[in-house]
């Protein structure tokens, strides 16, 4: 609760500050803070057109900024509109089962989203509403609800005037201040969300984080920036003093660690063999092909591993998590349940029910191999 009230209190702040009170170590000039009628003039003749903008549904809004957390646009629209097709309203989320909503969210990557995304809908439902609530601090106390899907929630379908500061609203606003801070440190992120917000036209708040979001996304990129068509150039002080390039600064990170190790698929009369993760960590709860690769998954099989030589190797897998990038060399076993290996806490299924599951990135990606190479089939 604190962590939330300390949240709200610093995406609240600047609203309650006149724009002439935001300083910034006197960088903005006035024509800086005017600057944002001018991008709301150039979104209205450069917006992009998605299904999410066709609608002022709360929960529509909702459900596209989280998928747009974990995708590129193109990308969760085709997510989007499945999702509409099977969860049109919150109350249908709310009454839907997990393995439904894990498996629309399949593909997308970080699935406590998908799950905080259905407690979120439930714990709504059982409170007796049909929509997401309109007050910032009650968007802030919903599972998995950050400042930023609260900001665009609020902004976009409640008309608050909260800037929504993502990485390209973070890649902008760096850029216009010119800032010298790590925009993915406290110190430099509540500088530019004072300024984001010192900027924002009170009538439009949801179309200036919208506008944001595209300039960023079309005009302001990270590495070719579009300067010439920007309607902010005559006030970027990176533009003035040429230091776009060096704009936004990052804080120092540790380099991703390359681990390798292995994914079993244990067959047996046209089945194959799952195991269930446990209901903590990583991937919590789903169930998958069991692999191993230390120092990742210390984890060692539920059962003995099949003799060695009596396997095929069918490719490898590939993922990205912050800190490693995990390669599993994908190795088939074929033989007898029960005789030649005997799993414990494991399930054998068909094809038919494996091409249904909700599976983690690894399984997922071992399972398009089973099927290309007709390992396993749909009967
Ligand atoms: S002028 Fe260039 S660097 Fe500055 S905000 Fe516009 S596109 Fe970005």
């Amino acid at each position: 609760m604190l962590v939330r009230i300390v949240l709200y209190n610093q995406i609240f702040r600047f609203a309650v500050k006149d724009r002439k009170d935001i300083s910034m170590k006197g960088k903005i000039t006035k024509e800086l803070l005017s600057a944002g009628e001018d991008l709301l003039g150039w979104y209205e003749g450069s917006k992009r057109t998605f299904p999410w903008r066709n609608t002022d549904d709360p929960y529509r809004i909702w459900i596209s900024e989280v998928m747009l957390q974990q995708t590129q646009t193109s990308r969760a629209a085709d997510y989007y509109l499945r999702w509409m097709e099977l969860f049109p309203t919150l109350e249908d989320l709310a009454r839907a089962t997990e393995e439904g909503v894990l498996k629309a969210w399949e593909g997308l990557g970080y699935y406590g989203r998908a799950k905080n995304l259905l407690r979120a809908a439930r714990l709504l439902a059982e409170e007796g509403r049909d929509t997401l609530p309109s007050e910032l601090h009650a968007l802030l106390s919903l599972p998995g609800v950050g400042t930023y899907t609260a900001a665009a929630v609020a902004s976009i379908a409640f008309g608050l005037a909260v800037p929504a500061l993502d990485a390209n609203a973070k890649r902008v606003f760096a850029r216009l201040t010119d800032l010298e801070l790590p925009v993915d440190r406290a110190e430099g992120e509540e500088i530019l969300r004072n300024f984001m917000g010192g900027m924002m036209p009170r009538q439009k708040p949801g179309d200036f984080n919208q506008a944001v979001m595209d300039l960023g996304a079309t005009v302001c990129l990270s590495v070719t920036p579009s300067c010439p068509l920007c309607p902010l150039r005559k006030v970027c002080l990176s533009a003035e003093r040429k230091t776009i390039p060096q704009r936004p600064v990052f804080s120092q990170r540790k380099k991703s660690a390359s681990i390798e190790g292995q994914l079993w698929v244990l067959k047996s009369e046209g089945m194959v063999c799952l195991r269930r993760r446990p209901s903590k960590g990583l991937w919590a709860d789903f169930e998958e092909f069991p692999w191993s690769a230390p120092p990742l998954e210390e984890r060692v099989l539920p059962f003995p591993p099949p003799a060695p030589g009596f396997f095929s190797s069918l490719g490898r897998v590939r993922s990205s998590f912050t800190r490693w990038r995990l390669t599993l060399e994908v190795l088939l076993f074929e033989g007898k349940a029960g005789a030649d290996f005997a799993p414990s806490q494991a399930r054998w299924v068909e094809g038919r029910e494996l091409e249904t599951l909700p599976l983690p990135g690894p399984s997922r990606k071992a399972r398009e191999l089973l099927f290309a190479k007709g390992v396993i089939s749909v009967r």
